[in-house]
């Protein structure tokens, strides 16, 4: 693969080791082998090429989580496509949407979905909608894979050339396609393989979904890069996971996966004695879910931030304290720093403003927004990530929420995060979300979402937030009114939708 930058990188550490295990996929109770996997990969390259791809064309896919998903990742990159999954909870007018902004050559889907498909996919430019079980065992796909004879033609590709387009999830409002090159996602998973001690004797838990940057490209690169090998689950169970712990040594999860996972009787220091390492991501970690988490397995869970747009741009230290509510430090090669958002004034220590980011990780733009990467994407290389944060005296980042989710009440700024902490430590309460409403006399009002543990007990509760916002923090921040819901709405990332609440509260002061 010398000529392709990025299936270089990904082969370096397998090669001469091809009966080395890949995967095992837990629910086939299946073994692929390094050799099986890029083999497969070659031949589904192969008939990505008979199908008409041509060396920048988009290969759009809506798949079930399977190896055979994996394997069309590796084989659109050898054939020189731009690989672009989407979230298989899009319905078809949101697919109609990413269709016709990315005009892919190629777009795969569940054999289910072909037929609802037909009539997008073909107002998009599609020319060959192909399918392929959520098993990844069955579709036209793999017919194609058995019948195909030509061997792949190997494209020659640099490191600037487009690997992906990854759609961001869509949390501040419409999804934008991050261009990411093959060079952007060579460099962070080598850096984090690198930085996170993998070998070739890791095995990761992987139970992330394989349409986002974390399960896709940090948990399948970063196992490549080091011919390490995965534990495969189509999608999170907490119980499979704790049966798993014993042959892994390595999970990645979001937020959520922990906060399940305590809630297993099971999990104990003995469990977890062949794991080394639990990273979070994607969403904050709670400082109690981290402290929970040490308390039980005596194993510090190590936070990094990232970004569709990005791919990762800081860590928790692997030797080291690993701090609770923070994200570490930008990791090697990456620069970080922390700007006034109107000025662009990088700010000391200890104050809240934009965090900007540069380096070698970083995409090449947004899909077909130029005036909006030029706003984001600076000339000089630096990122405005929309990430508001602040660094501590030891260098520690925290991420103290995004800017689209500051209130201003008033004329005061207020971080949502910093009441969402005060109101989480109130026994009682589970998780809350604080939101900016509209409100006649201050612009924005304040306003708390809460769970409680118990519903019987959200009378009680009223009064003791009202207490303890009012003991700890001043006027202009305490919430003007207290709801409460049985959940918050998450993402499959488990990224609360604040979206989703401003409007259900819209009205709230009108
Ligand atoms: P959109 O850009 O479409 O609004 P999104 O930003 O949620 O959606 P992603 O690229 O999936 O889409 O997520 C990146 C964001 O996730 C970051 O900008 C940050 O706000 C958040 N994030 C990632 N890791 C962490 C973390 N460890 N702690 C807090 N937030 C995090
Ligand atoms: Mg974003």
């Amino acid at each position: 693969y010398n000529t392709n930058f990025l299936a270089s990188v990904l082969r370096k550490a397998s090669i001469g080791h091809d009966q080395s295990l890949f995967a095992n996929d837990v629910d086939h109770s299946t073994n692929i082998s390094y050799g099986t996997l890029f083999k497969n990969a070659e031949v589904i390259a192969s008939v990505l090429q008979a199908n008409g791809l041509k060396p920048g064309d988009r290969v759009a896919v809506q798949i079930g989580k399977s190896i055979t998903g994996v394997e069309l990742y590796l084989a659109t990159i050898l054939a020189g496509g731009v690989f672009l999954p989407l979230n298989t909870d899009y319905t078809a007018n949101e697919i109609e949407y990413f269709l016709a902004d990315a005009s892919p050559r190629i777009f795969v889907c569940s054999p289910d979905r072909v037929q609802g498909f037909e009539g997008i996919a073909k107002q998009a430019g599609v020319s060959n909608l192909l399918s392929l079980s959520n098993d990844g065992l069955q579709g036209s796909l793999c017919e194609q894979m058995l019948h195909t004879t030509q061997p792949y033609t190997s494209v020659e590709r640099s490191a600037d050339d487009l690997a992906a387009i990854l759609y961001t999830s869509g949390t501040t409002g419409r999804s934008k396609g991050a261009m990411l090159s093959h060079g952007a996602l060579a460099a962070n998973a080598l850096t984090l393989a690198d930085y996170w001690q993998f070998t070739r004797d890791d095995r990761l838990i992987h139970a992330l979904p394989i349409f986002h940057i974390h399960g896709l490209f940090v948990a399948i690169n970063i196992t490549l890069c080091a011919g390490s090998s995965l534990n495969f689950m189509s999608k999170f169970n907490a119980e499979q996971i704790i049966a798993l712990f014993n042959s892994s040594s390595v999970l990645m999860g979001v937020p959520t996966f922990y906060v399940r996972l305590l809630k297993q009787a099971q999990l104990s220091k003995q469990t977890v004695s062949n794991m080394r390492l639990f990273v979070s991501g994607s969403a904050p970690l709670l400082s109690e879910t981290h402290s929970a988490w040490s308390d039980k397995t005596g194993l510090d869970i190590l936070e990094r931030y990232g970004m569709t747009e990005t791919n990762m741009n800081t860590s928790n230290p692997y030797e080291g304290l690993r701090k609770p509510g923070t994200v570490g430090f930008a990791l090697p090669g990456v620069e970080v720093k922390i700007c006034n958002p109107d000025t662009g004034q990088e700010l000391n220590d200890g104050e809240i403003g934009q965090i900007e980011v540069k380096g070698p990780n970083l995409f090449s733009g947004y899909w077909k927004m130029p005036e909006k990467t030029a706003e984001e994407l600076r000339s000089t290389g630096w990122f405005l990530t929309g990430d508001l944060g602040t660094r501590d005296e030891q260098g520690y980042i925290s991420i103290v929420g995004r800017s689209k989710d500051l209130i201003i009440s008033g004329g005061y700024n207020v971080y949502p995060k910093e009441i969402e902490s005060v109101i989480d430590d109130i026994s009682g309460v589970d998780e809350s979300a604080v939101i900016g409403i509209p409100h006649p006399d201050f612009g924005e009002a304040v306003v708390a979402v809460v769970v409680a543990e118990n519903q019987a007990q959200q009378h009680e509760l009223q009064d003791s937030i009202t207490q303890s916002v009012a003991d700890s923090l001043a006027r202009f921040k305490r919430p003007k009114q207290l709801h409460f819901v049985n959940e918050l709405p998450r993402n499959t990332m488990g990224k609360v939708q604040k979206a989703q609440l401003r409007e259900q509260f819209q009205d709230l002061f009108k």
